[in-house]
């Protein structure tokens, strides 16, 4: 089964055309990294498949649906951003129990996941802190907590480590490949960093100025890369 489908997938800010012609498909239970200058789209295109963005032509197939029309939350889809974009107002429980209180779910339901999720990430010591008092790297586990409470098919990452420093960048980076192995879902993964994306990938997407530039594993690219461009991203010699 496929988890995401782009057909010919286009989005523009007024005059300005950031994703050109995005032909792309995730496998369920596949890891896809994109890798690609800053400005080149990468945010852009999550974004328009987690739909907090209109494409401006193109399909978006979920689960081999079109979703083009349907809003964030009924996509299926959890996302996780570089800037962790917690509530402020609410403790870790609170942040872990927000959207599915509004999806309506059990009481029972909400306690059992939030209580797999706490165990997963580590965060039982944390439930009744406020974002305000935890660390970096503990924000990023909440933020990553709450896209697992909701039993995503589809995960986006945004760049998800880029703010934490180097030796916690790799635990987590460790982490989120075993959640990935432990959760059989589909994970699209935002990252400028070539050890992430050569570490965690089943299948890298090479993004320049808003086209792709070439999709393969990633030895097929460290060993075949299309040109220059993709061989200077991942460190190939060329
Ligand atoms: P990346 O995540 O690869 O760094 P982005 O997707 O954030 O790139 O941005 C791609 C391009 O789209 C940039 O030129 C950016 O200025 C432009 N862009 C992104 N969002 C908007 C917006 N809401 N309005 C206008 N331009 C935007
Ligand atoms: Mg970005």
């Amino acid at each position: 089964m496929t988890a995401l489908s782009l057909k010919n997938v286009n989005k523009s800010f007024g005059p300005v055309h950031v994703l050109k012609d995005i032909n792309l498909e995730v496998e369920d239970g596949e890891f896809v990294v994109f890798v690609g200058p800053s400005g080149c789209g990468k945010s852009t295109l999550l974004r328009v498949i987690a739909g907090l963005e209109d494409a401006t032509s193109g399909e978006i197939h979920i689960a081999g649906e079109q979703v083009n029309l349907t809003p964030p939350s009924k996509r299926g889809i959890a996302m996780v951003f570089q800037s962790y974009a917690l509530y402020p107002h609410l403790n870790v429980r609170g942040n872990l129990t927000l959207a599915l209180k509004q999806e309506r779910q059990s009481k029972a339901v909400i306690e059992e996941r939030v209580e797999t999720a706490s165990r997963m990430l580590g965060l039982e010591p944390y439930l009744d802190r406020y974002p305000s008092e935890l660390s970096g790297g503990q924000r990023q586990r909440v933020a990553i907590g709450r896209a697992i409470v909701r039993q995503p098919k589809l995960f986006l990452f945004d760049e998800p480590l880029s703010n934490l420093d180097a030796a916690l960048r790799m635990n987590t980076r460790i982490e989120i490949a075993n959640l990935h192995r432990q959760l059989s879902a589909s994970m699209i993964y935002v990252t400028h960093d070539q050890t992430e994306a050569m570490t965690l990938a089943d299948k890298i997407v090479v993004l320049r100025d808003g086209r792709v530039e070439q999709i393969g594993s990633p030895m097929d690219l460290y060993n075949d890369p299309a040109n220059r461009f993709v061989a200077g991203f991942l460190g190939a010699p060329s």
